[in-house]
């Protein structure tokens, strides 16, 4: 029999939305007594919420759950939970039987009970395909007090042939309106200043709810109306759902930051076609050329996905050209590799290791240029930057603009948790360097604030 555990460390992998069901976890437990620890070895409850989405991953997670078992912790109680419960299910406790139990995304309320059992002994496991019960996110344990987390829609229907989320998080459902406005009242009480919706496609909300009558456009505008956010982001959207509603909300409503994530995966028709991406190349270009109309200053991510089956090199210049004609300022860019579960994994993963390998060096070496340019652009403009930390070098704030780029500027840290403008100066790699155009310090008075001895002097050159 396991002894009710006083300590719990707790590990997250994957994505977004892995983070905020940490945080609910976390609250969970803090609420049950427990003490959370970031030493492994200090912990008798050892929580693992893992991801399944990339093979790299889940094998680095495998490899670790198997090391516990022949470690002194395998006394501790082990639990894993994330899209690796909702694959493999019980089927863990076959490989890995030392652990106690396995907890889907779609079970996270059902924490308390699963411990329950393993106190009396059971190994425990709950996967239910569909997100049925509200979690308890006002006890979420944030990890930041000026940036939170909000989800309003959990699962995906869309089933591109390459992603296990739709058969590992399940159907789409929409959390009703009034528990999302509720809980972003209370997280702008407690000072937090941004918030990001947080969906495998937000831009599906309310879809599966006709009778609620509101969809994410109507969303955003009520929670433009909470005094307090200043900012509010968005991901991840499919390019399908964007509507003209969405692109005149980001342009009207001043909390609405204006950056997209519009995931392209490929700009060849025939492979956007195989991965079921239900949109043609020319649908999307029509669409990010109406954002532009629309919101002029919009930033735009993408995901890319290079190498997948039977992809030709004329096919790879397709994905090539789009990315040099869109300029995205933000690119995640993966070499394909199949995840088991989907469509795509029966096909033959017919295109080479080192042909995947070189198109993806080509398309990151492009994006780094245009990221360059982009850069340079930017070089004496002013930018909105809500300062969040200190940066590594503590002579330097942190943050990020309105568009997702990292800004950092010599500054007090009396500043984290304001807007500040900031005037860009130069840049290293991805983030921009300025200094503060000006501030309003709480006496009243105007000025830059700066540690005595810090100059402007002392920003790093342009890197080119
Ligand atoms: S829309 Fe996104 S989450 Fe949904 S199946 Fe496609 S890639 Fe996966």
């Amino acid at each position: 029999m396991k002894e009710s555990p006083k300590k719990f460390f707790l590990r997250t992998y994957g994505c977004q939305m892995n983070e905020l069901d940490s945080e609910v976890m976390a609250g969970i437990l803090q609420k049950r007594g427990l003490e959370r620890t970031e030493e492994e070895s200090e912990a008798d409850l050892l929580l693992y919420n893992t991801c399944w989405v990339r093979e790299l991953a889940a094998r680095k997670v495998m490899g670790k759950l198997g090391k516990l078992g022949t470690s002194p912790k395998k006394n501790a109680i082990i639990g894993v939970t994330g899209c690796m419960a909702n694959a493999k299910g019980g089927k863990l406790f076959e490989k890995l039987p030392h652990l106690d139990f396995v907890l889907g995304t779609n079970n996270i309320q059902d924490l308390n009970a699963v411990l329950d059992e393993v106190l009396l002994g059971k190994q425990a496991v709950r996967v239910d395909p569909l997100f049925k019960e509200e979690l308890d996110y006002e006890g979420a344990q944030r990890e930041n007090g000026l940036k939170a987390y909000v989800s309003i829609i959990r699962g995906c229907d869309k089933f591109c042939t390459y992603c296990c989320v739709p058969y590992t998080r399940g159907k789409e459902v929409s959390r009703p309106a009034a528990s999302i406005v509720s809980e972003v009242k209370k997280l702008a009480e407690q000072g937090f200043k941004e918030i990001c919706l947080l969906g495998q496609n937000v831009n599906s909300y309310g879809k599966d709810q006709p009778e609620w009558n509101i969809r994410f456009h109507d969303l955003l505008c009520l929670l433009d109306q909470i005094p307090g956010i200043e900012r509010i982001r968005f991901m991840t959207s499919h390019p399908v759902d964007i509507t003209r509603e969405l692109m005149e909300a980001i342009r009207d409503l001043p909390s609405v930051c204006e950056f997209v994530h519009f995931p392209l995966q490929a700009g060849s028709n025939r492979i956007l076609k195989k991965m079921h991406r239900i949109y043609t190349k020319e649908q999307y270009f029509e669409k990010v050329a109406l954002l532009r109309e629309i919101v002029p200053d919009v930033h735009l991510g993408t995901d890319m996905i290079v190498g997948f089956p039977t992809e030709t090199e004329e096919e790879f210049l397709e994905t090539y050209e789009a990315m040099e004609e869109i300029e995205y300022s933000t690119a995640f860019l993966f070499a394909y590799s199949p995840r088991s579960g989907t469509p795509a994994k029966r096909w033959v993963d017919d295109v080479k290791e080192e042909v995947k390998e070189d198109r993806l060096h080509r398309l990151l070496r492009l994006h780094n240029r245009i990221v360059t340019k982009q850069r340079n652009q930017a070089l004496g403009s002013s930018v909105e930057v809500l300062v969040d930390k200190v940066a590594k070098d503590p002579l330097y704030l942190r943050g990020r603009t309105r568009g997702w780029v990292q800004c950092i500027f010599p500054g007090d840290p009396s500043l984290i948790g304001t807007l500040q403008t900031i005037k860009i100066e130069s840049f290293s790699h991805q983030t921009l360097i300025g200094t503060l155009q000006s501030c309003e310090f709480k006496s009243g008075a105007k000025g830059i604030p700066m540690f005595a001895g810090s100059s402007t002097s002392a920003l790093p050159k342009i890197c080119l």
